[in-house]
């Protein structure tokens, strides 16, 4: 592995141990585990979805629940697995009862999103969800106007492909928009080959050979 690889590693391994003992806000008090997020440090493409729930803040990783199993197999319909990708979250605890982020917590919790993004680079970010979209689109508008048209950004310091999606759930509790879903996630697999318009070209750093042998299963 290389050394720039090796030291990603490092240095998310090192974030993960300090958002694992967080105290920055009040959510810390009512979580069994923090989630910090898992899949692959040198992915392309990364996810991040809205908070824990109580499946999540019980295993310490995101999206284990039943939104998670419609993600696995979305997925899988686009040629990949949960290997492939980094999945983490707006909110690293889970909020009582489900109840939507506040605005004090997502400020709060923000930099350990900002620094999983700088440390993994991806080109694209899947944001599933509103809360996801609105922070990482830095807009108001919502998801359900937003939704499978890629913008681009420049978040910590990168331009990179923000993919607004529906978020699973709300695919779970309205079957119709499974389609939409499924639809959205197959733009993915050429967004992540597309030259990001104003980027820098990124450095290779993993060829497709090393990537597929060597999976990095973070925190599992
Ligand atoms: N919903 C989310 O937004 N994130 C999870 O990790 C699980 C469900």
């Amino acid at each position: 592995m290389s050394e720039a690889r090796q030291e990603r590693r490092e240095r998310l391994v090192e974030l993960y141990r300090e958002a694992s003992t967080c105290t920055l806000c009040p959510l810390s008090e009512g979580r069994t585990n923090v989630v910090f997020g898992n899949g692959n440090a040198d992915a392309d493409l990364m996810f991040v979805g809205e908070a824990p729930g109580a499946e999540e803040d019980r295993q310490g990783l995101p999206f284990v629940g039943r939104a998670g199993g419609l993600l696995d197999e979305l997925l899988g319909g686009i040629g990949l697995s949960r290997d492939d990708v980094f999945v983490a979250n707006v909110l690293k605890c889970r909020p009582p009862g489900n109840r939507d982020p506040q605005p004090a917590e997502i400020e709060t919790c923000r930099p350990y999103l900002e620094q999983q993004i700088d440390l993994i680079e991806p080109r694209v970010i899947g944001t599933l969800g509103n809360f996801a979209t609105k922070l990482l689109t830095q807009s108001n508008v919502g998801i359900t106007r937003v939704r499978g048209t890629p913008q681009v950004h420049t978040l910590g310091g990168r331009t990179l492909f923000v993919m607004p999606l529906l978020h699973p759930a709300a695919a779970l509790r309205t079957p119709s928009l499974v389609e939409t879903l499924r639809e959205d996630f197959a733009k993915l697999p050429d967004l992540s080959t597309t030259p990001v318009p104003g980027a820098e070209p990124s450095p290779v750093l993993v060829s497709a050979e090393e990537r597929a042998a060597d999976q990095l299963d973070l925190f599992g």
